[in-house]
């Protein structure tokens, strides 16, 4: 394992999973829940009743009620932290295990071992969220997550993600004096204004949720051109902010039942402006 995933693994493994009493509390609620309602509303869209879903990067579970809803027929899920692996399993035990099958692996997703690990099965919808990012690191790992997630998806099927958008994050930096930005509830640091297509690395802070940890931007078009290699085309592209003014009227009783209108209010001004890092993706297999 290369540097950098060692120290991402590490940092997700130490973050300790909190009760749902003390998530409740975090000063991020509201935006938290936006986040998952824009996941929501994504794999709502691109994951049909039946589909064979591969949820890359899965953290400790927190999509499992998304691929619940959308009635899979059978999920894998991996991700580089194993303390986090672990998490996701016993949540699916809970409470998803009575409703579809699924198997769970502490592996590289950016790296040709998954290949071994999802050798023989065959996807509908591959998902990636709040973690692409971390493979931009380097063109081989790039390219191996790509791989990764074309191998084994159908033709016809969907790899839908959310990514931080270099085209918003960059323009700040240019705009900044120094090579730090943020508000009250995140910061972005960057070694250095010299833009290049991999390995350009920023630290990330998010309250309650990211220290300091290593990310990478991704160019969409660089992304886009490595995907049509596999035969993937790029069929959405938006900021959050996008997604929400386009979504929000035919998604607004799941915005009151994700709480992103919750007993703290809802999504702050500095909330808002996190929320406007990320994008949406979605390309289909050709
Ligand atoms: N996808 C989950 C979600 O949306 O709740 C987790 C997102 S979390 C921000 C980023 C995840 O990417 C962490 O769980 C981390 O361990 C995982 N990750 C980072 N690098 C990875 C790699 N090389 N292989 C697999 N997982 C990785």
């Amino acid at each position: 394992m290369a540097d950098n995933s060692a120290l991402v693994a590490n940092h997700y493994n130490a973050r300790p999973e909190r009760g749902i009493d003390v998530r409740q509390e975090s000063v991020i609620l509201s935006l938290k829940n936006f986040n998952n309602w824009v996941k929501a509303v994504l794999i709502g869209r691109y994951a049909r009743p039946g589909a064979r879903a591969f949820d890359m990067c899965c953290g400790k579970g927190g999509d499992l009620q998304k691929w619940k809803r959308q009635d899979v027929s059978r999920l894998v899920g991996i991700d580089i932290a194993a303390v986090s692996v672990d998490q996701a399993r016993a949540r699916y035990e809970q409470s998803c295990r009575r409703f579809f099958p699924a198997a769970f692996h502490a592996a590289d997703c950016f790296s040709p071992v998954i290949q071994d690990i999802i050798a023989g099965e065959e996807f509908d919808i591959v998902s990636i969220q709040f973690s692409l990012h971390y493979s931009f690191e380097t063109e081989a790992k790039a390219r191996a997550a790509i791989r990764n997630v074309a191998s084994n998806l159908r033709s016809g099927g969907f790899f839908v993600g959310t990514i931080p958008n270099a085209d918003w994050i960059y323009k700040r930096l240019v705009h900044t004096d120094g090579l730090e930005f943020g508000n009250s509830i995140y910061a972005i640091k960057f070694d250095t204004k010299t833009p290049s297509l991999f390995g350009h690395r920023y630290r990330f802070t998010l309250a309650d949720a990211i220290d300091d940890c290593p990310e990478y931007l991704i160019n969409f078009s660089t992304l886009s051109s490595i995907a049509a290699e596999h035969g993937l085309r790029p069929v959405l592209w938006k900021t959050f902010h996008q997604f929400y003014r386009d979504e929000c009227i035919e998604h607004f009783d799941m915005l009151q039942r994700m709480r992103v209108f919750n007993a703290q209010g809802t999504v702050s001004g500095d909330e808002w402006e996190a929320a406007g890092i990320y994008s949406v993706f979605a390309f289909e297999k050709t």
